[in-house]
């Protein structure tokens, strides 16, 4: 069985804020990004074990966050995408993704540094579904056939995982302790403001990932989960923040009839969100919350 995992680095374990952690020039980034190769290493463990034949490892981090010295050499490892990423190397000859290393979508409260794409977003729907990287992933694994597997990173990102793909088995190695979706924060402030966070230290959360991977593909071998629906046509609405204190949110709508990939390379075209806006995005989340009701009745 073909194998790709999607690797992030907020979402590791002892990993613990943007600053002085995530960035090239970061005191502790070489740290971080052993932490990671270390949570992937066990994964690809549980994996070859478990019945893959193949496993290519994504480095999806933005600086890119795997140490290719340390990775386990039964691996392939991808960095750098063909023009407009998405999908990331990923296509039908797969038969599951998983993602390691990542973060909750923007505005999730006790989220450890949650963003989408960036600190700028404020939230991101594709058909009115509030999704953040992992979601968009899903999406586009789903429109090639391949399923969510597995999901580790911080318990809001794996419970955030689990409500878009039913059955996807999941890994929490830390949590977030600050509440609050903080939409009134510029994109500098939101990066900060959600570093506080309740962490598993990493000798731990390797054989937590350890037990929760096997489970996982000895459950996408004999009971895969569900692909998320992928029926066109599809609208990309993305908010982002204000670039200074009391300036202006923005909105970027963009359309594609038959594909959400071709839907994600699209480039963004923010205009300044007008009250009406406002009032048309409150509407369409009531119509959806209304139309989950329903269903649930
Ligand atoms: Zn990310």
């Amino acid at each position: 069985m073909r194998i790709m995992i999607m690797t992030d680095l907020e979402g590791v374990a002892g990993v613990k804020d943007w600053e002085d952690w995530c960035r090239p020039e970061s005191r502790n980034y070489d740290t971080a990004c052993r932490f990671l190769t270390n949570e992937v290493n066990v994964a690809v463990e549980a994996f070859f074990a478990e019945g893959a034949s193949y496993v290519q490892v994504a480095d999806g981090h933005g600086p890119g966050g795997i140490d290719i010295e340390l990775l386990d050499p039964r691996v392939e490892y991808a960095r750098g995408w063909p023009p407009g990423g998405w999908p990331f190397g990923l296509d039908a000859s797969y038969d599951g993704l998983a993602h390691m290393g990542q973060h909750a979508k923007a505005s999730t409260e006790y989220a450890h540094l949650a963003h989408t794409q960036s600190f700028r977003y404020i939230d991101l729907r594709v058909n009115g579904v509030s999704i953040g990287e992992f979601g968009q992933m899903a999406l586009c694994a789903a429109e090639l056939g391949v399923p969510e597997f597995f999901a580790s990173g911080d318990l809001a990102f794996t419970r955030e995982a689990e409500a878009l793909v039913p059955g996807i088995v999941t890994c929490a190695v830390k949590r977030g302790v600050t509440p609050g979706a903080g939409e009134e924060c510029t994109a500098e402030e939101y990066g900060r403001r959600n570093a506080g966070a309740v962490h598993t230290p990493p000798a731990r959360a390797r054989e937590l990932i350890r037990t929760q991977a096997s489970r996982a593909m000895r459950k996408l071998r004999e009971d895969p989960p569900a692909l998320p629906p992928v029926e066109g046509p599809f609208e990309r609405v993305a908010v982002f923040r204000p670039e200074q204190a009391g300036g202006p949110s923005t909105i970027a709508r963009e359309e594609h009839a038959s594909s959400v990939i071709e839907l994600m390379k699209l480039p963004f075209n923010p205009e300044v969100m007008g009250r009406e806006d406002r009032v048309s995005e409150g509407k369409r989340q009531e119509d959806r919350i209304g139309k989950e009701e329903r269903s649930d009745a």
